[in-house]
């Protein structure tokens, strides 16, 4: 089961594998650490074996130090290493203490029959500085089924996603450059003008099923999206079937 986090503006996913083992995927924004902390503690979890932070903007990682003080324990937390130069981001590296450890493209993670590779990271070559862009890439594969992670890779200036998407090859839930069948935006309103119309565009043109987890501050949802108002889930069977839900 994969639940995106409906916290605003910024990610937060949390992955429960079929034989308990849990992952998380960036833990949300400030001003909403207790909604991810209702919902992780609500779905039972109380220790987080993986911990990915994507990247280290404040809508991705300002929730893990919340939930190590509300008691949850996490077992490994993988970055793309380096440093930041905000309290957020000290704040995430003392909540990970020693858990901390860079990720490395390539690398594979297993969950038991649930795998999360790192397709890549830092850039995917690129030089830049961009935060975005150095964002982790991860692809999460159960069965046929597969789900890729992006943090906010960007598809222009620089494009890392073009780069990115053929390393990723098919998946089924989202990251534009890799022809999905469905995709989540977690958006909520922003001051970044999320989603752009271009993003959608080019969603509604490849006939991707669109979830969101509510409106954002940009492009208006299409006539065929749906709108949660709240988290989304993701059930898989093992199979690789899969089922989006509000
Ligand atoms: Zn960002």
């Amino acid at each position: 089961m994969i639940h995106h986090l409906d916290v605003g503006q910024g990610d937060a996913a949390v992955i429960v594998a079929p034989n308990g083992v849990t992952a998380m995927i960036d833990n949300g924004r400030q001003g909403s650490c207790d909604d991810t902390i209702a919902y992780v503690l609500g779905q039972g979890v109380s220790h987080i074996d993986y911990h990915f932070a994507t990247h280290y903007h404040a809508d991705h990682i300002s929730c893990l130090d919340d939930l190590v003080d509300a008691g949850v324990t996490v077992g490994t937390c993988y970055d793309r290493g380096g440093s930041f130069g905000t309290q957020t981001y000290e704040d995430y590296i003392a909540a990970c203490g020693a858990a901390r450890q860079t990720a490395i493209k390539g690398q594979v993670i297993n969950l038991g029959a649930v795998t999360i590779e790192v397709v890549d990271l830092n850039g995917a070559g690129v030089s830049t500085s961009d935060e975005n862009a150095l964002s982790l890439v991860l692809k999460l594969t159960y069965g046929s089924f597969t789900h890729v992670f992006a943090g906010d890779l960007p598809g222009v200036s620089p494009n890392v996603e073009s780069i990115v998407g053929p390393e990723v090859g098919d998946v089924d839930v989202c990251l534009d450059a890799t022809d999905p069948e469905a995709c989540i935006l977690s958006v909520g309103n922003n001051s970044f003008g999320h989603p752009t119309t271009e993003a959608l565009g080019r969603l509604h043109a490849h006939g991707v099923e669109v979830y969101w987890t509510q409106t954002g501050s940009g492009a208006t949802p299409g006539a065929g999206d749906q709108v949660c108002d709240g988290d989304v889930s993701v059930t898989v069977e093992s199979s690789g079937a899969y089922d989006i839900t509000c």
